[in-house]
């Protein structure tokens, strides 16, 4: 058994959209939702997406190598 729920959203055209509550992702679309259910059960949150909405600030520096600027460090530049 999955250890994180899905929430489910209909379709205008009657599917119905899985949405993963970890991960915020869609991970399928099915008109039947027992289709939804086996879905879900095979799923596995990315760990990229996991720290995205965790800690956006590590992810832009991983992803990008964008270093990180504290507020004191931001404060400093304005003050210069
Ligand atoms: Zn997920």
């Amino acid at each position: 058994m999955a250890d994180q729920s899905f929430a489910h959203r209909p379709n205008p055209d009657g599917s119905y959209d899985s949405i993963c509550r970890r991960c915020l992702s869609t991970i399928a679309t099915e008109h039947d939702k027992n289709d939804l259910l086996a879905q879900e059960a095979g799923h596995v949150c990315n760990e990229e997406d996991l720290l995205r909405i965790s800690d956006p600030q590590t992810w832009l520096q991983e992803k990008f190598g964008i270093p990180l600027v504290s507020d004191n460090d931001v404060a400093n530049e304005v003050e210069g």
